[in-house]
């Protein structure tokens, strides 16, 4: 019988404590299994990014949004437009949400464009959107930060492994004054103002981000989450292409570049700024997305032409 607390492990424990059930004899063999790839992104319809790059030629921007630090603010973008996330003075890392113009019941779905497209985004990757709708709600055609990649930390930039800070998990963690420029509320502030929509109906709306500029990942020994200091500097933007009618949110966190604390006003923290481009006209054979043609009948109910 082999003993979890021997030298088994294929690589180092996941949790800092000694297992509590011994390993089995072929431990060894059922770690060093080769992953395989959950979802084949082949398997995707890919958009043509030379043919949306090439649309930008001649593009003109027809409006600037600036968001405050520590605070957040709405922006829309007509299906077929183009819009960029900059970073206009010191480095600064976004928490943006996604809804369609035309139904705030669509919203991105951070945990599917994980799945779909990895922990970290960058050129050719699509935000997609949750059920039953499931289609891409942008893509990514530009991304001045792709240098990064993955550094020895494991680190990389743009990632949709976070949340949102927010002020629920502040007061888990503090006993201090509750704080309410976390993302999540700056947010909500956000939609609040631009929806007139009640408070508590606004904030439900509000949901997991895809965390523009920050550097990020999981600790090799404990699998927790990191950030570290972004690289983005002044200059720097994440650009996109609204395969839908989008209605955006951004909060410049309060974590600033998030090298040290969030969920405070100690960090250093900068405005961020989002600009929307019109093409002089629509990609060669681009059309909107339908959402997902899946029939919804669940195996409850017999299709139409099974009846
Ligand atoms: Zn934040």
């Amino acid at each position: 019988m082999v003993r979890g607390s021997q030298k088994l492990q294929f690589g180092p424990l996941m949790k800092p404590n000694l297992p509590q059930h011994p390993a089995p004899s072929d431990a060894l063999a059922r770690q060093t299994v080769p992953p395989v790839i959950c979802y084949n992104i082949n398997d995707l319809p890919r958009p043509n990014l030379a043919a949306l790059r090439a649309a930008r030629s001649g593009w003109h921007q027809i409006s600037t949004t600036h968001v405050p630090p520590r605070d957040a603010a709405v922006f829309q973008v007509p299906a077929g437009h183009f819009f960029r996330i900059l970073c206009p003075d010191g480095p600064q890392v976004g928490d943006l949400n996604l809804w369609n113009a035309n139904d705030l019941s669509e919203r991105f779905y951070s945990g599917k464009t994980r799945a779909l497209h990895g922990t970290h985004l960058s050129t050719g990757d699509q935000l997609w959107s949750n059920f039953p709708y499931l289609r891409p709600m942008a893509t990514i055609t530009e991304d001045t930060l792709d240098w990064y990649g993955f550094d020895t930390f494991g680190g990389a930039v743009h990632d949709v492994i976070g949340t949102r800070c927010d002020p629920y998990t502040h007061t888990l963690l503090s006993h201090s004054e509750p704080y309410h420029s976390c993302c999540h509320s700056n947010l909500t502030r956000a939609l609040v103002s631009h929806t007139g929509l009640p408070l508590d109906q606004a904030e439900a709306h509000v949901h997991d981000v895809l965390n523009v500029f920050m550097c990020t990942g999981f600790t090799r020994d404990t699998g927790q989450y990191f950030m570290k200091a972004s690289p983005v500097r002044r200059g720097d933007f994440l650009e996109f292409f609204a395969e839908i009618p989008l209605l955006g949110a951004l909060s410049a966190c309060p974590g600033g570049d998030c090298s040290t604390v969030h969920s405070s006003d100690m960090a250093q923290c900068y405005p961020l700024q989002i600009d929307v481009f019109a093409p002089l006209a629509a990609p060669s054979n681009w059309a909107a997305p339908a959402p997902n043609s899946y029939d919804r009948t669940h195996g409850l109910l017999a299709k139409p032409n099974q009846t």
